[in-house]
């Protein structure tokens, strides 16, 4: 079996090509971050048409990598939930061209499950397992119970961890900083943070009282507006200009970030083994997104891991970011459990929202 995986999501373009036993033979990918860095953000119409620039070239340096002739295709997987509208659009109808061309099976994919089932491409993962997923756009905590059945046990309540680390750094002028100026704002403040001092600011972990897996960002990245704010007075500088505390902020908003995540993380863990969700002894949680590659956040949740009786499994950093191996992956997953697979394409649309597998997030909250 050969899948062709298509990502259009976000701001990356990506292809891949994947057999049965998870062999990657060959990708491409196009990301967009350059681009959107200048501008402060992502603007939709200018991903989309990024997207649509590349789509075509990217999709055939992945076959042609591959040395795979697009007959000898099983099926065409692409992402077609959730993601940017835009973004979206521009996957599906090449997917969709492409799949009438061939005469192919069709997969659609939901992003989020794709993320969730990469650690079974490189590590030998049985079902079930727990899943957090930490991005710039996403936050969440599953029970990955098969290939297509999840439990949501917690997601963000506003806004991803990644988004917030993103805007503290660029309330910070992280980007101007010689050492910084590179990075993603994640990446900016876990480098930042290593020459700070964390309890410089008392910064609380939020949603303390609440008893359940679900988490929120936002009111941290309000109060650092504030500090940021305040700190500037102090120091006599202009907004836009680096404090001399930015080290400090950056640690402090950092360990915040890592207790929070790491407390949600062991309530979910507890949850899943008081109900026999996961297994006692040897359950695994695999941890992938971008905020993932955060070792400061890593060694929070190695300490909730040990503590727990449980392995903690990372993706390699390229499978932990949006790819095509991975939703070609998704698609051989599929094919071998002959979940949703399509001759008939008449009717698909892209969801740019939806949730991923049964919310039990409430159940979580009571049970406590
Ligand atoms: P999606 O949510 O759809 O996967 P995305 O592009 O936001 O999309 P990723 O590419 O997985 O997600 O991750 C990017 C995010 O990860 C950014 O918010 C970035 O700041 C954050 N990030 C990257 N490196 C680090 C790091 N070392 N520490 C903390 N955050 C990081
Ligand atoms: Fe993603």
């Amino acid at each position: 079996k050969l899948v062709l995986g298509i990502e259009t999501s976000c701001d990356d373009t990506a292809a891949a090509v994947v057999d049965e036993t998870g062999n990657v033979l060959g990708e491409a990918i196009h990301s967009q971050t350059e681009v959107h860095l200048k501008t402060g953000g992502i603007i939709p119409p200018v991903a989309q048409q990024l997207h649509r620039e590349n789509i075509q070239r990217i999709v055939q340096e992945a076959l042609f990598a591959s040395k795979v002739s697009p007959s000898e295709l099983s099926a065409i997987a692409t992402t077609i939930k959730p993601g940017l509208a835009l973004s979206l659009g521009v996957g599906l109808s090449f997917s969709l061209q492409l799949v009438d061309q061939l005469k192919k099976p069709f997969i659609p994919i939901h992003h989020m499950e794709a993320h969730a089932l990469t650690i079974r491409l490189t590590n030998k993962v049985e079902f079930p397992f727990l899943v957090l997923l930490i991005s710039g756009g996403h936050c969440l905590l599953a029970l990955v119970r098969g290939v297509s059945d999840f439990l949501l046990l917690g997601k963000s309540l506003d806004i991803a961890p990644g988004d917030m680390l993103d805007k503290v750094a660029r309330r910070l002028s992280l980007i101007k900083h010689p050492e910084c100026c590179t990075m993603s704002g994640g990446k900016a403040i876990e480098h930042l943070a290593k020459q700070g001092n964390k309890l410089h600011f008392d910064l609380k972990p939020p949603m303390q009282r609440a008893k359940n897996c679900d988490f929120s960002f936002s009111g941290l990245q309000h109060i650092l507006d504030r500090i940021i704010m305040q700190k500037e007075k102090e120091e006599g500088i202009e907004k836009g200009q680096i404090l001399s505390s930015a080290a400090d902020i950056a640690a402090a908003v950092q360990h915040t970030t890592a207790c929070h995540i790491a407390k949600r993380t062991h309530r979910a863990i507890l949850f899943c083994k008081q109900r026999g969700l996961l297994c006692q002894s040897n359950a695994v949680l695999v941890v992938s997104g971008g905020v993932a590659s955060n070792l400061y956040i890593r060694k929070a949740l190695e300490i909730v891991t040990n503590a727990t009786q449980c392995t903690l499994l990372c993706p390699p950093p390229k499978l932990c970011t949006d790819n095509g191996i991975m939703i070609a992956w998704n698609g051989i997953e599929r094919l071998r459990a002959g979940l949703g697979i399509l001759h008939d394409t008449e009717g698909i649309r892209y969801e740019p929202k939806c949730p991923l597998g049964v919310d039990i997030s409430k159940e979580v909250g009571e049970a406590a």
